[in-house]
């Protein structure tokens, strides 16, 4: 069971125990899901010394994922982005450690991949912006809002989707 308390999120960008100590939403969303980039990111910021402290995997609704982006809703990509968010399994995770928001930040790289440095996880996986618009992808998104990522009224119940690589897995 994954159930993820609601003050887990409330926490975000608050100072946890310490005095430095940091508390950040990241969401790994459905391009890297399906490419089975999960491991590979959690293991980047895991090796740098953050801490997990809340996941759960989630198909968010779309109503959901408008709030989630609430601030881009003037944006003309922002449709897209909401139907990208809902189209499939996202993982939600809060990480901890000191300067975490401002450090994650540069763990991920720039929004736009064509930007972010190599050695980033968006520099070394994905190629452009908005995975929904373009024929490449994008990886993650870094959130550190004060909300919820609560899908479903029953957290407890396991997601069912098709993975992509299931075929290339099991032939
Ligand atoms: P980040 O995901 O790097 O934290 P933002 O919060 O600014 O960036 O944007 C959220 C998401 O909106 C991005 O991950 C990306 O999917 C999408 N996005 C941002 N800017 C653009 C853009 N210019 N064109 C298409 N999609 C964009």
């Amino acid at each position: 069971a994954l159930a993820l308390p609601a003050a887990v999120y409330m926490l975000q960008e608050q100072e946890a125990h310490a005095a430095e100590m940091e508390r950040t939403f990241i969401a790994i969303k459905p391009d890297g899901v399906q490419r089975g980039l999960i491991s590979e990111i959690i293991s980047r910021f895991e090796r740098k010394g953050y801490k997990l402290v809340a996941v759960k995997i989630v198909i968010p609704s779309k109503d959901f994922a408008q709030k989630h982006y609430h601030d881009l809703s003037e944006r003309p990509f922002f449709n897209g982005l909401c139907e990208f968010l809902s189209s499939g399994p996202v993982l939600a995770m809060v990480w901890e450690g000191e300067g975490v928001i401002k450090y994650g930040r540069k763990l991920i790289g720039a929004t736009d991949p064509q930007k972010s440095e190599p050695g980033t996880i968006r520099g070394d996986l994905a190629v452009v912006v908005g995975r929904y618009k373009h024929h490449s992808t994008e990886v993650m998104a870094l959130r550190q809002r004060r909300m919820r990522l609560n899908c479903g009224s029953n957290q407890r119940k396991l997601v069912n989707y098709t993975s992509n690589a299931e075929k290339w897995v099991y032939g």
